[in-house]
């Protein structure tokens, strides 16, 4: 039987590769020299696309596969996929929702744990000598009983709010809608800052959410209180957040995600009030296999029946 054609764009694991190669002929968009060339003589004949968060499908990988029916995406976020478009055009979008769930809040606690006890700096101290030659390290902040904030109660965020309950916080929480918890719900971000000590976003990227914490937002989390970032880079207005550390108006970060990644701000580097991560929130071999196992099964089961197993809440009627 002849295989279907499969655009990959973005890294996938040998796993992957071998599970979809008996049914796929798969060409790696970035193995290609000349792009636009070889996107004009074989864009037509993709039916499916595997592509990941970071890259979504790019504008002129769009523009020149004008027989798309399937796109799987290897992750949960995918604002860098215009669903909404792909949903109107019949074009099923799925993504990797829920088996990444413990690993991105694990990440959150990770960041939170580090920047409030200052794990970076006082490893540092051991490493550099300092205890020995100057003594032992300052009195750090503790992170039990902690007002703890999280922007977008999803299926992470709720995830985050368990994991929370172990360090005795009180849970508030934003979402666009207040949802059946018992955690208290702010209308708004800013109100949601206001209200604690400790905020994580983890909303997905996009217009909607773009720099939702924003220099009004990180005033009013106050002098005292850690901002975590494990949802997108886009989320948070990096220069505020920035201007925010330098000037003492928060106390401190913990971010797993920038605005032009892999570029981060050198002045976010030379911070010790500030634990950076590259965007590994999910990065475990145990979760990225699950995902991996998710983009699979979503094009073998288009394949079989046309539907895909996952697919994003705009495509879900499709
Ligand atoms: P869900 O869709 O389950 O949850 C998203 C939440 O965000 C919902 O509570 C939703 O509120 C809220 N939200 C959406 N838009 C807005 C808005 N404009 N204003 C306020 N709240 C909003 O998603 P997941 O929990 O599965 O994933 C969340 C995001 O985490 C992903 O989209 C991705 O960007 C990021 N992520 C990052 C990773 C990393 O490596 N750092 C790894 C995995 C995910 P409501 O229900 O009211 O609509």
């Amino acid at each position: 039987m002849a295989k279907t054609k499969l655009l990959q764009i973005g890294d996938i694991t040998d796993r992957m590769r071998d599970a979809l190669s008996d049914q796929f002929e798969i060409d790696v968009l970035f193995d290609q020299g000349d792009r636009a060339g070889f996107l004009a003589a074989n864009g037509a004949s993709y039916p499916a696309i595997l592509t990941n968060g970071h890259y979504g499908v790019p504008e002129d990988v769009d523009a020149a596969t004008p027989n798309l029916k399937v796109v799987s995406s290897y992750g949960v976020g995918y604002d860098a996929i215009d669903a909404d478009v792909y949903a109107a055009r019949g074009i099923k979008v799925a993504h990797t929702p829920d088996v990444l769930n413990d690993e991105v809040a694990d990440t959150f606690v990770m960041l939170w744990l580090a920047v409030s006890r200052q794990l970076i700096p006082s490893d540092r101290h051991v490493r550099s000598g300092a205890w020995e030659a100057e003594g032992n390290y300052p009195l750090t902040r503790s992170v039990q009983k902690r007002r703890v904030g999280i922007l977008g109660l999803g299926r992470i965020g709720q995830t985050i709010a368990e994991r929370c309950k172990a360090f005795n916080a009180d849970i508030n929480y934003h979402s666009r809608s207040p949802k059946d918890v018992p955690y208290t719900y702010h209308a708004t971000a800013a109100e949601c800052a206001a209200a604690v000590e400790v905020l994580v976003a983890i909303t997905p990227g996009g217009a909607s959410t773009q720099h939702m914490v924003n220099a009004e937002v990180l005033s009013a989390l106050g002098p005292d209180g850690i901002f975590i970032n494990v949802a997108r880079g886009s989320v948070a207005d990096e220069a505020a957040l920035v201007a925010a550390l330098e000037a003492g108006t928060i106390a401190g970060a913990g971010l797993d995600v920038f605005e032009a990644e892999p570029k981060v701000p050198d002045a976010l580097k030379s911070m010790d009030n500030v634990v950076l991560t590259p965007h590994v929130a999910s990065g475990t071999h145990e979760t990225r296999q699950a995902m991996g196992d998710l983009v699979v099964e979503n094009l073998q089961q288009w394949l079989v029946d046309g539907t895909v197993k996952t697919a994003v809440p705009e495509c879900r009627h499709l």
